[in-house]
């Protein structure tokens, strides 16, 4: 689905991202995890191409997207993401704030966007919440809102970013269960994330970020039970 070579990233002099390569074929879940500032969220943002790279390709579909000539809006509307912080638009409903892109991006008609998106709240737990605004919900529950809303364009792929990081530990519990239900479906999906119990339970690979390079990656036994690379060794060590 997505493919990332030789991606070189620097903020002024200093190198954010060293000769990634991340390879995303349909079905994969791909866990990120590393140390604050390893990387994470500047890689998922260069494969959203929210940022501009240094160096190197990235490919979407086997087009090279990263080449300046191509849209970066036209390349998103294939790509759902969902970053830390909701982000839901305050003075919309819950529903409005769903079929937004399917109406403006995407040109579907509003019987038709609402359709699919009451159909993915009522999947999500939220049936009940569709004409409500974001602000009366908990931060559970607006964080589902935002994968509803990432879901509602029927995207190839979700980008998620530490999405349970902001949240009581009572209500990450939630967030993450849709994750999973989504792992299960089959959907393509990158995600940071510092939760490594879930990271284990759902993954495909695990990829061990460490000051910008791609250190480590496998099947999540692999790099979290019996990592080859001492400095894995060693973040486990302090986040288990
Ligand atoms: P965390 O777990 O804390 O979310 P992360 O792995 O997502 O960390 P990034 O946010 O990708 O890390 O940051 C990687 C590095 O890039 C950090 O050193 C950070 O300070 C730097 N960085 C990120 N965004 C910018 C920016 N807009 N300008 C300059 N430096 C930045
Ligand atoms: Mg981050």
């Amino acid at each position: 689905v997505i493919e990332a070579r030789n991606v070189r990233k620097t903020y002024g002099d200093r190198v954010v991202l060293d000769d990634v390569a991340l390879a995303v074929h349909a079905g994969d879940v791909v866990c990120l995890i590393g140390a604050s500032g390893s990387g994470k969220s500047t890689l998922l943002r260069c494969l959203d191409l929210l940022e501009d790279i240094d160096d190197g390709v990235i490919e979407l579909n086997g087009r090279e997207v990263s080449d300046p000539l191509v849209d970066p809006r036209e390349v998103r509307r294939s790509i759902g993401m969902v970053f830390q912080a909701y982000n839901l638009f305050p003075h919309l409903s819950v529903l409005d704030n769903c079929t937004l892109a399917p109406r403006k991006v995407h040109g579907r008609s509003r019987a038709e966007a609402e359709a699919g998106a009451r159909e993915l709240l009522v999947r999500f737990g939220l049936g009940d919440r569709v004409d409500q605004h974001p602000d009366r919900l908990s931060g559970g529950q607006q964080q589902r809102v935002a994968l509803v809303r990432a879901l509602c364009t029927g995207p190839r792929l979700l980008l998620l970013d530490e999405i349970t990081a902001a949240l009581d530990p009572e209500l990450v519990g939630e967030v993450l269960d849709i994750v999973r239900d989504l792992a299960r479906a089959g959907t393509t999906m990158v995600l940071a994330t510092h939760e490594m119990v879930f990271a284990r339970d759902v993954a495909t690979r695990v990829c061990f970020l460490d000051g910008g390079r791609i250190l480590e990656s496998g099947p999540p036994e692999q790099v979290l039970v019996t990592p080859e690379q001492p400095r894995t060794r060693e973040f486990l060590r302090r986040v288990l």
